[in-house]
């Protein structure tokens, strides 16, 4: 018998850009989901988040899922008590979608970083975890993730509408090399050129949140660290 599935996309989308929306729409298709909910991080634990308000982030994510048929924004997170640890969100979905089978979607380098999160061993407990590749982010893992990998890992893409938690997978999409900080820094060296030498935003991120950031003047401060 298949479940239905609740699937989520954790990020801090400060911009939204091309490597979370046609990554995450190329693993929904690969593993045959209708939707992927793209849940905003109002203030991630391990993450300054700066430049963009909370609002303001809420709306670039809105207009960039607006022409990707796969992708619905989600504020849940904005309800939830600071901090947001990941397996509280997790925690706090399962109890809601009793019956599903509850996937979280993260880029290799979260991968990496994993054995920081708070709770880390108990995120299968509540959800399955899929593991996005991402172009540089692809560094030695700590033994004890890797260990952690080969008791959980699965090929079988069946499983996950299966069992309502509990495997890992690593998803096989095309490599997008673009990160949320090399387009605010970008955008701020774009200021500070003439218009003949400024960087082409286009490739990187939607022409609407493109349009928002510079209407808004976003990511443009002078700040020596963006
Ligand atoms: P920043 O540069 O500000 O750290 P970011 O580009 O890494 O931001 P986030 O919103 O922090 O974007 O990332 C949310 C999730 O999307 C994370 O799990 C991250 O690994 C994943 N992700 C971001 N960019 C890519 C990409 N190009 N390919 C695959 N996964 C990505």
């Amino acid at each position: 018998m298949k479940l239905g599935v609740h699937a989520i996309f954790g990020g801090s989308f400060n911009p939204p850009h091309f490597g979370h929306l046609d990554t995450i729409s190329a693993a929904a298709r690969e593993f045959g989901l209708s939707k992927v909910n793209l849940l905003l991080a109002p203030q991630p634990p391990h993450k300054e988040i700066k430049y963009a308000s909370l609002e303001q982030r809420m709306e670039m994510l809105a207009l960039a899922c607006g022409d990707y048929p796969l992708c619905n924004p989600d504020f849940t997170e904005t309800h939830l008590p600071s901090p947001c640890y990941t397996v509280n969100t997790l925690r706090y979905l399962r109890s809601i979608h009793t019956n599903k089978s509850l996937v979280f979607f993260l880029g290799s380098d979260s991968l990496i970083n994993i054995h920081t999160w708070y709770d880390w061993q108990q995120l299968l407990n509540y959800a399955h975890l899929v593991v996005l590749p991402r172009p540089q982010h692809n560094g030695p893992l700590l033994p004890k993730t890797a260990d952690w990998i080969k008791t959980v890992e699965q090929t079988d893409k069946n499983m996950l509408k299966q069992y309502k938690n509990g495997c890992l997978f690593f998803a096989e999409t095309p490599l997008w090399d673009v990160s949320s900080t090399q387009i605010r820094l970008r955008l701020n060296e774009n200021v500070q050129m003439d218009n003949k030498q400024q960087h082409n935003e286009q490739q990187l991120l939607p022409q609407k949140v493109a349009d928002y950031i510079k209407q808004h003047h976003l990511y443009d401060s002078t700040a020596n660290s963006l």
